[in-house]
């Protein structure tokens, strides 16, 4: 089985050494060929505005969505999780996004106060003590379709959000897994969503 992390541009490295630490390959990708022959994608935080340039710039954003369109295994982490959207409440302008769940996210969601912080959450799927979830200048999901399930949220001036989506094979968090050393979010998405023995 061969993961992909797209390597644009973000914390690339970052998800490959979390999921390389569970005993599974992953490569960075960043060309069509490498892209086509992916059997799941991570889409990696970072700058979402960023990555749908380069994306377009590079010819890939097609391909990419159709991919995940097809039912390509696929997890975005924080501007991952805004590219997989259906759409972006505030978008930058031109910014589009590869779909893959029927959600609205709203960027930068939490306010400049608190644009980064940490906090301990549940997370349905994932057994064991909560999971300290890191939050950078994250998204949240401002509404979502009948089809989406909410694993994990959180309390914002007395109001939920989704911090934690699956539809089918895509799945999206608004933190960053990554930069701790627990690995059971990527342990869950390779098990759970993609379908691998570890
Ligand atoms: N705020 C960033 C964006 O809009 C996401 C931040 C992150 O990935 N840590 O893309």
């Amino acid at each position: 089985m061969k993961v992909g992390v797209l390597a644009l541009q973000g914390d690339f490295r970052e998800h490959i050494a979390s999921i390389t630490s569970l005993g599974v390959d992953a490569i960075p990708v960043k060309t069509a060929q490498e892209i086509s022959a992916i059997d799941a994608l991570v889409i990696p935080g970072g700058e979402s505005t960023t990555i749908s340039k380069l994306a377009k710039a590079f010819d890939l954003f097609d391909l990419i969505k159709a991919r995940i369109a097809d039912g390509l295994p696929t997890y975005g982490s924080c501007a991952g999780m805004i590219m997989v959207a259906r759409e972006i409440q505030d978008p930058a302008s031109g910014q589009e996004t590869f779909g893959g769940i029927d959600m609205v996210v709203k960027r930068n969601a939490f306010g400049r106060q608190v644009e980064s912080f940490e906090s301990d959450i549940e997370i349905s799927g994932i057994a064991g003590p909560a999971f300290r979830a890191v939050f950078i200048r994250a998204p949240w999901v401002e509404s979502y379709g009948p089809g989406v399930e909410i694993l994990a949220t959180t309390l914002t001036d007395g109001k939920s959000h989704a911090v934690a989506v699956r539809q089918g094979k895509v799945f999206a968090t608004s933190f960053h897994p990554e930069l701790t050393h627990d690995h059971r979010i990527h342990r869950y998405f390779l098990e759970s969503v993609v379908g691998a023995q570890l």
